[in-house]
This record gives structure tokens, C-alpha cells and sequence, in this order.
């Protein structure tokens, strides 16, 4: 077991930035950078503070100190988090298009789990099995370059087969939805575990304050992007709760933007 206390003294917070491999501008006590594991909220998403030797994400909106900032960006326990850092060596390979939670465990990490991790969704390998250059899609006026941009397209397989999937961050995951594209029902599909009702589709996408602009669907936020340039956001479901609402709230709050309907 690691001495969260003793490693915390021997260690910074920019030891483990540059052991991440993350990519952050510095100005005086503050560092910005994307976030690899949200992999959403632009490249300022990220922000370390190496006078407090904290971090906050603003895609999920949780910060902490540097076991939670491993925790974060490799999608740890504080336990594991913890292992990996009192470990030597780098903490995750540079390598292009490599998703943080995949990365075998290191060998120094003692009692793991007899069963093997489940292996973590992989969006951006799931993006890249997508296709933005379809006739459904041409029939509906949305460009190639607006579906890579929101990393979406026809899913030629799995459990949106047939259906334009689109990202969505639900409880600080990435998920994918099903979107109906020929009048099926239902309209949206989410996959086994994802709740829909805990999502706002582009909200992660939102980064200028000021106004925040609700649509009814999906493709209406598509649309909207595509011609002008401007993050819509819209709910996922047919009905609205009261939690919705709040989530919205939060997004609103974050942005400090008003809503426009
Ligand atoms: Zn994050």
C-alpha cells in the first residue's frame, strides 16, 4: 500500500503532468491543457494549479490533487492512481490514439483483481470505424466535415448498426447514441448502462459564455454547427425531467450563459 501523504511530498504535480505526457501551456502558477481521458471542453479543459499542486477538470467539473489527477486522466481508484505513480517509468506510452484506462497494468502494481479489467470503451476507435460520406447522411444535409468535427457518422455495425452515432458525455464518460435516420422507433438508442436522461447533447461542447442555444434534436444541433458555426445543445429524450432541467442549470451556470429557446 502507497503512503498517499509521503508520496505527495516526494512528488509534484509536474512530475506527473510530464509523466502523463500531457500537453499544457504554462502561465506562472497555471497550467491549461485538453483533457485525454474526456477527450471534450477544447484545449483548455484541463487546468493545473502547481502552487496548490491541484488540477480541475472542467468537463467533469472535479478537481483534486495530483493521485486524483492520475485517477482522472487514466480513469483510476486513488489506490491504483497512487501505484501507478510511486511506480517508475511513464505513466502512459505517447502514442497517438491511445486511450488512457486501456494501458496494461504495470507489472510493479501488487493484488490486482483476479479477474482481468473489463477493457474500456474506445471512442476513438469507434469514430474511426464510422462513416461520414453516406447517402442517408447527403439526403439529410449534413457534411463529412461537420460529422468528423463532432466525431459522429453511420455505424455499419454493433448496437447502433444502421443508425448516425453521435457523443455524448454522460456522467463524465463518453457514450455513443443511436440516432434514428429512416423514421425508426425509438429515435435514440443509448447502450446497456448509459442513461440517456443524464445527458445534454453538445453541452461539453460549449465554451463561450453568454447565450446557450436549445434545440429539439440532434440533428437540429448538427445543423446549427454546420451553418453557423455555433454549439446548440438539445435533450436526448422525448420527455424532460426535473433533473434535466438542473443538469442544464449546472451547464448554464458553468458557461455563465443565458438560454435561449
Ligand atoms: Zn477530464
Amino acid at each position: 500500500m502507497v503512503d498517499f501523504k509521503e508520496l505527495k511530498e516526494r512528488t509534484k504535480i509536474e512530475d506527473v503532468v510530464s509523466q502523463l505526457g500531457l500537453t499544457m501551456k504554462r502561465s506562472g502558477d497555471q497550467m491549461r491543457g485538453p483533457c485525454p481521458y474526456c477527450r471534450s471542453g477544447g484545449d483548455r479543459a484541463l487546468a493545473i494549479n502547481t502552487a496548490k499542486q491541484s488540477f480541475y477538470c472542467f468537463n467533469v467539473r472535479k478537481g483534486g490533487d495530483l493521485i486524483a489527477l492520475v485517477g482522472h486522466v487514466l480513469d483510476l481508484r486513488p489506490k491504483e492512481a497512487a501505484e501507478r505513480i510511486a511506480g517508475t517509468g511513464p505513466l502512459q506510452g505517447k502514442v497517438p490514439g491511445t486511450v488512457p484506462g486501456t494501458i496494461p497494468q504495470r507489472g510493479t502494481v501488487p493484488n490486482s483483481s483476479p479477474s482481468p479489467p473489463r477493457p474500456a470503451f474506445d471512442p476513438v476507435a469507434y469514430a474511426a470505424s464510422l462513416q461520414t460520406s453516406h447517402e442517408v447522411l447527403a439526403g439529410l444535409e449534413l457534411a463529412p466535415e461537420t460529422l468528423s468535427e463532432w466525431m459522429g457518422g453511420m455505424a455499419t455495425k454493433g448496437v447502433h448498426r444502421g443508425r448516425l452515432a453521435l457523443p455524448v458525455t454522460v456522467a463524465g464518460r463518453v457514450a455513443y447514441f443511436g440516432l434514428a435516420v429512416g423514421g425508426e422507433s425509438p429515435s435514440i438508442t443509448f447502450p446497456n448502462g448509459v442513461d440517456g436522461r443524464m445527458a445534454i447533447f453538445g453541452a461539453d461542447r460549449v465554451t463561450k459564455n453568454g447565450e446557450l442555444r436549445l434545440v429539439a434534436t440532434p440533428l437540429e444541433v448538427l445543423s446549427v454547427y454546420q451553418n453557423t458555426g455555433e454549439t446548440a445543445v438539445c435533450f436526448l429524450t422525448e420527455t424532460v425531467s426535473g433533473e434535466q432541467l438542473e443538469l442544464l442549470a449546472a451547464v448554464l451556470g458553468a458557461r455563465s450563459a443565458d438560454l435561449i429557446v
